[in-house]
């Protein structure tokens, strides 16, 4: 896909499953991304607010997030925040985003609410990364529905590949209804350990399936990428040179030859 030179390609990175690695590739893939001279929006799309505080963002001191954007308060503007990276910018989520789903009910548009707010700051960015919160909820359909591209984290795990049918379904659905356009980027796998056997057929199960749609990067397991967000940092602010470090580039360059 050619990227027009005023429009951010929007990234979903969904998955309903827990822990598996998307604020991670979020945060990672986006300051990847801002190092090779990109400008990153990072959207937190999730009540937990992991994206924003892996940032070194306080949320106690926040005026304003994701939530009073999505109800009308604010414009995506007046949210963007700066973090350590210049060229990369986040706008940030904490608790009460979980009375979107609520305060949406009488909404008729309740799933496009994102995307129009994001529309506001397209042509400031060239790649949006949108961390969703581990569910198939309000948050994440409105997520899908602003989005170009899925990209799915894979945790190398027992049972790794069960939901995905759900996932894929929901995608279906969000095309057929609010957004056409919306393709699979790829399934990446998280937590790779080539070591065991496990890692192995996981990943051969999902190459089964999903064929070229799985990142040729796979994420290492790497215990310097768990350490990162504890001291609110990127992990090539604090470890550059480490395998998970180096696994995030790798999938940056990635995407960068194949979008
Ligand atoms: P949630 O569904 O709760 O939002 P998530 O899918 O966003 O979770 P993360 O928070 O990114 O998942 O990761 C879950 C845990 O696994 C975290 O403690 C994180 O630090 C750790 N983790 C993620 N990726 C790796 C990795 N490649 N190596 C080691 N630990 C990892
Ligand atoms: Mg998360």
């Amino acid at each position: 896909m050619i990227l027009s030179a005023t429009m951010a390609m929007i990234i979903c990175i969904a998955n309903q499953k827990g822990g598996v690695g998307k604020t991670t590739t979020a945060i990672n893939l986006s300051a990847a991304l801002a190092v090779s001279e990109k400008r990153i929006l990072l959207i937190d799309c999730d009540p937990q607010g992991n994206a924003t505080t892996g940032l070194g963002i306080s949320k106690t001191d926040l005026p304003a997030n994701i939530y009073h954007g999505l109800i009308g308060r604010n414009s995506a503007t007046e949210l963007v925040r700066d973090t350590e990276i210049p060229a990369l910018k986040v706008i940030p989520a904490k608790e009460e985003l979980i009375g979107f789903e609520i305060e949406m009910v009488d909404n008729p548009h309740r799933e496009t609410v994102l995307k129009e707010l994001v529309a506001d700051v397209t042509d400031r960015f060239d790649y949006i990364v949108l961390d969703c919160p581990p569910s198939l909820s309000l948050l994440t359909v409105n997520a899908l529905t602003a989005s170009d591209v899925l990209l799915v984290p894979l945790q190398c795990e027992f049972y790794a590949l069960e939901g995905l049918g759900q996932l894929l379904n929901t995608m279906k659905r969000i095309q057929k209804h609010f957004n056409p356009a919306l393709r699979l980027m790829g399934i990446l796998l998280t937590m790779y350990d080539k070591r065991t056997n496990l890692s192995r057929q996981v990943a051969e199960e999902a190459t089964r399936y999903f064929q070229d749609r799985v990142f040729r990067t796979a994420i290492p397991r790497s215990v310097r990428l768990s350490e990162a967000p504890s001291h609110g940092k990127p992990i090539l602010l604090y470890d550059a040179g480490c395998a998970g470090a180096l696994g995030y580039f790798d999938l940056a360059r990635e995407i960068l030859l194949g979008t």
